[in-house]
């Protein structure tokens, strides 16, 4: 099963940018996946229309079998996303973070309430469950957005950039838990500029440049050509 196909994406910003210029990939059902380029290649732009905030000029994006002009419901329960800013729920307690995102996909408050303590505690965030988002170190947030992005149980789990900024020992962990993760099955892509991270974690890499695919190769591949 495909977990991701993207055909043939373009992107046109209103300003006239072409931030994607017919853009390729598949990604495997279980894969760790790395989209791996510099500042300014598109990676944001292609995360955002594979998780509807950024509309497509032109191409087509399936998730798990689901066309995302035809089924885009369908593409959203499939996915978990950790997005690279986060400006939003500030105000609002740790927990009800992630509980309000379970309410979102319908899931009951009680059991939203037992998820939420699940993924917190996983998360090393459930100290902190009564605090305002806001009042959290980057790191910590970002955590809570991995917490928030698995409560429906996601398939496949998107993050951009997700240790931008983040200090090593954070880092070190998150990548342990996103490494269970994908043991246990979940499909992982993430946006990096980092090179290191996307061959520590991930089995293959596309990388990508001024808006297209520059070559995706398995990250053993890559390691040995070094
Ligand atoms: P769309 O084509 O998806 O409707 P827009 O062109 O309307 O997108 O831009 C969406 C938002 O992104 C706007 O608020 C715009 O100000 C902002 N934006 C414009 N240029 C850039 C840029 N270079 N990088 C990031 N954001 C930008
Ligand atoms: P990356 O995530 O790889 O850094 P982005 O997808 O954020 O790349 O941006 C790709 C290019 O598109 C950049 O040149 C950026 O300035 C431009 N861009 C991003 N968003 C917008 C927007 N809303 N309007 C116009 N240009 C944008």
């Amino acid at each position: 099963m495909h977990a991701l196909v993207v055909q043939q994406l373009r992107k046109v910003y209103r300003s006239g940018f072409e931030a994607l210029k017919g853009v390729d990939l598949t990604v495997e059902e279980g894969d760790f996946f790395a989209l791996l380029g510099p500042n300014g290649a598109g990676k944001s732009t292609l995360i955002g229309i594979v998780t509807s905030l950024v509309n497509k000029t032109s191409g087509r994006v399936c998730v798990f079998g689901h066309d995302l002009d035809t089924e885009p419901e369908a593409v959203k329960a499939s996915l978990g996303v950790v997005p690279q800013e986060f400006n939003f729920n500030l105000f609002l307690p740790v927990a009800e973070v992630v509980i309000n995102q379970a309410g979102y996909f319908g899931i009951p408050r009680r059991e939203a309430r037992r998820r939420a303590e699940f993924y917190l505690k996983k998360l090393d965030l459930w100290e902190r469950r009564r605090s305002e988002m806001r009042l959290l170190s980057g790191g910590m947030k970002r955590r809570l957005m991995i917490a928030r992005a698995l409560v429906h149980r996601p398939k496949l789990l998107i993050l951009d950039e997700p240790t931008a900024g983040v200090d090593i020992e954070i880092r070190r962990a998150m990548w342990a838990y996103l490494r269970e993760l994908n043991a246990e099955g979940t499909t992982i892509i993430l946006t990096t500029h980092y090179l290191e991270e996307a061959e520590s974690l991930c089995r293959n890499i596309a990388m990508i440049d001024d808006g297209r695919i520059a070559a995706v190769a398995e990250t053993q591949a890559l390691l040995a050509e070094l």
